[in-house]
């Protein structure tokens, strides 16, 4: 009986590994090769908990200048992505912001009151947008955990002190909320460097005020927290050169949008 269904068995195991190793075989928007291994609806779902819990954890700004500025910017910007996000504006002196998987952008103050015009905010939320058009918390949470502990964290996104909700918490990149600083590597910042500059200058926000943004972030990141903005992979001096080196390409793609009438008027 058993050695008949042996080779049943054994195709079956192979064909399932298989479609494993196919599945998590991924390309990022930049060609870059991913592996990703958790399914997407299950990172969108620890994202939109964890923007749950920390939009019950931080104080929410009501400052209407603020709210309308960022609102204004990131609209243009999702316009560009598509779907539905939601953005609020968290009361904190941090120069910080975040994306999450499942749409939620998240601009504190601190960062509001750093930045000089629109097109530097821009740079900002496109980057950020750029970590989640590129699933680096799916990649992450690929290299880090097992398939297995996927529904126990999507629990634990509730309880972010909890250990697994700190793990949660730092591969969604907002750790640091939560005593984890989880810093992004090196290739995956220089891509959402790269894909953030393309959508602002797609928006119609100039992308050269990147530049100014990383240099501003230079100065203010002496002697301060690091927040995952801030981020130190890479250095504000290697960010600034590669953004430099792209800046043609994204310059073709701003004067395109403005040939086309996108001009925002967000602050
Ligand atoms: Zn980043």
């Amino acid at each position: 009986m058993f050695p008949k269904l042996f080779p049943i068995v054994i195709k079956a195991f192979t064909s399932s590994v298989l479609a494993v190793v196919l599945s998590s075989c991924a390309t990022s928007p930049t060609g870059r090769s991913q592996f990703i291994m958790m399914p997407d609806n299950q990172i969108n779902q620890m994202g939109l908990q964890a923007f749950d819990t920390l939009k019950s954890d931080k104080k929410i700004s009501y400052n209407a200048q603020y709210n309308q500025a960022t609102t204004c910017i990131a609209n243009a910007i999702t316009q560009i992505v598509g779907g539905n996000w939601e953005v609020v504006v968290f009361e904190d002196k941090s120069p910080n912001a975040f994306a999450l998987p499942g749409n939620k952008i998240g601009v504190y103050t601190g960062m509001l009151q750093l930045v000089d015009n629109q097109e530097q905010l821009a740079a900002v939320i496109g980057h950020e947008i750029g970590h989640v058009l590129a699933k680096h918390s799916n990649e992450r949470a690929s290299q880090e955990m097992a398939v297995s502990q996927g529904l126990n964290i999507l629990q634990a996104m509730t309880m972010p002190t909890s250990a697994l909700g700190q793990l949660g918490f730092g591969l969604l990149g907002v750790g640091a909320e939560y005593g984890v600083l989880k810093p992004y590597g090196r290739a995956q910042e220089s891509e959402a460097d790269m894909i953030g500059v393309d959508l602002m200058a797609k928006a119609g926000f100039d992308p050269r005020q990147s530049i100014g943004l990383w240099q501003k972030m230079d100065q203010a990141t002496q002697g301060q927290q690091p927040v995952e903005f801030m981020s130190t992979h890479p250095s504000h001096a290697t960010r600034i050169q590669d953004l430099q080196q792209h800046m043609p390409q994204a310059m073709g793609l701003f004067q395109q949008a403005q040939s086309l009438g996108k001009q925002p008027r967000c602050i």
